[in-house]
């Protein structure tokens, strides 16, 4: 359990609350494609109005790297959030974030009230961790809550930096529901434990996989990661994704994986192409069997069935990284396989963000899981057996 104080710690009746969300949306033509961000941020926003807050939010959207980007406004979150709650959320229009249209706006607020800064990446201090900023942030507020699970990996102004400036800095539910889903899931799982790992390098998830052979009863890895695997006990890998650096390592793995009795298993057949597109030629080969000049784009249809069995003993499942190049429907059945696998099954499935959140979500699998995070790169960090500055800076209970 996380030992961090929560919104559920504290008095905010009368008192102005800098909550740090995570509303880093999807934009297409000034409209959300995706709100689950939003819906997400509700229970903890809703629970300071009900207790009397002034309820000052903040986030960052995308990467207006340090100035003010029209398009990257958060002007329709705010009017978003407004029909979520039911309730007025004002806008804090403002080039300078914390400048004299903020202050005022916060000035004028009465208990309840709720408003939305804006986009924090507007200040190039932001994601340096620059003094300034965050002490400017928290000149607005008498208590911080941090909620932006989705940025917890890294360090920045409207999420660490402000901590050191206020009296008061807590978690709030999404934090909270992250960090118990994805902890528990790690450090005290139901057996038998299934990890799932794909997506392009085996050099972005190397402490992940390190990790988890730690934890794990059985670790599948798919997607083009794979291939180095494959490339390291010598096999054909045509042109597939390949890290040549990294072929010893994955063979260590292998070796690592037994010594500890860890099941690690890697696909038995492949989808290759003749080209990256959806409509190449594809054949379905055995292990070893990729034809030099092709390339594996999913994992094949005994793969599929191997991964799924393996799944369906399981207690608890784990998966981040698609297991094929899946934004192409030809090479997506991998990855609906693995997404169907969890769904049907009978255990706590937590999905770590990223693409493979989105894919379950695309493919209607979303509400079947036990919990899909919010955030991609601070769950992988969080599998990688990091702690995450965003939680650290928390106060103690
Ligand atoms: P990552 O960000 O490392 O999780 O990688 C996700 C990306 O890996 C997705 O865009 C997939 O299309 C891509 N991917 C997964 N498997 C393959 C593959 N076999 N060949 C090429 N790209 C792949």
């Amino acid at each position: 359990m996380l030992n961090k104080k929560s919104v559920d710690d504290i008095n905010v009746n009368g008192k102005r609350v800098l909550v740090r969300c995570d509303f880093n949306v999807p934009l297409q033509d000034g409209k959300i494609t995706d709100e689950n961000r939003l819906v997400a941020a509700l229970p903890t926003i809703k629970k300071l109005i009900a207790d009397g807050g002034k309820v000052i939010l903040c986030s960052h959207l995308g990467k207006p790297k340090g100035e003010p980007k029209p398009e990257l406004s958060l002007a329709p979150v705010a009017a978003r959030l407004t029909e979520l709650l039911g309730q007025e959320v004002k806008f804090a229009a403002d080039a300078n974030v914390v400048g004299e249209n903020a202050k005022a706006a916060v000035a004028a607020m009465n208990n309840g009230d709720v408003i939305l800064l804006e986009n924090t990446r507007y200040r190039a201090e932001e994601t340096k961790n620059g003094e300034e900023f965050s002490k400017e942030l928290a000149s607005l507020c008498d208590v911080f809550v941090n909620d932006a699970f989705g940025t917890a990996h890294r360090a920045h102004c409207s999420n660490v930096g402000v901590t050191q400036y206020v009296d008061t800095a807590v978690v709030g539910y999404l934090m909270q529901k992250e960090i118990d889903f994805l902890g528990n899931a790690v450090n005290n799982p139901e057996r038998p434990f299934v990890a799932i790992l794909g997506g392009a390098k085996v050099s972005s998830k190397i402490s992940v996989i390190e990790n988890l052979l730690e934890k794990v009863d059985t670790l599948i890895i798919g997607g083009g990661m794979a291939y180095t695997f494959m490339a390291g006990l010598g096999e054909e890998v045509g042109v597939s994704l390949l890290e040549e650096d990294y072929k010893e390592y994955a063979v260590n793995m292998l070796k690592k994986a037994e010594e500890k009795g860890v099941k690690l298993l890697i696909p038995i057949d492949t989808v290759i192409a003749d080209s990256f597109s959806n409509d190449a030629n594809t054949k379905v080969v055995e292990r070893g069997g990729i034809l030099p000049g092709w390339e594996g784009l999913d994992i094949g249809p005994k793969t599929r069935e191997l991964f799924a069995d393996a799944i369906k003993g399981a207690k608890t499942v784990v998966w981040n990284g698609p297991m094929g190049a899946f934004e192409m429907p030809t090479f997506a059945e991998g990855t609906i396989a693995i997404a169907k696998a969890m769904a049907d099954i009978d255990a706590t499935t937590i999905i770590g963000g990223g693409d493979s959140a989105a894919a379950a979500n695309q493919l209607g699998f979303g509400d079947k899981m036990t919990h899909i995070s919010t955030g991609g790169g601070a769950s992988l960090e969080f599998l990688e057996g990091k702690e995450l500055p965003g939680v650290a800076a928390a106060n103690d209970k």
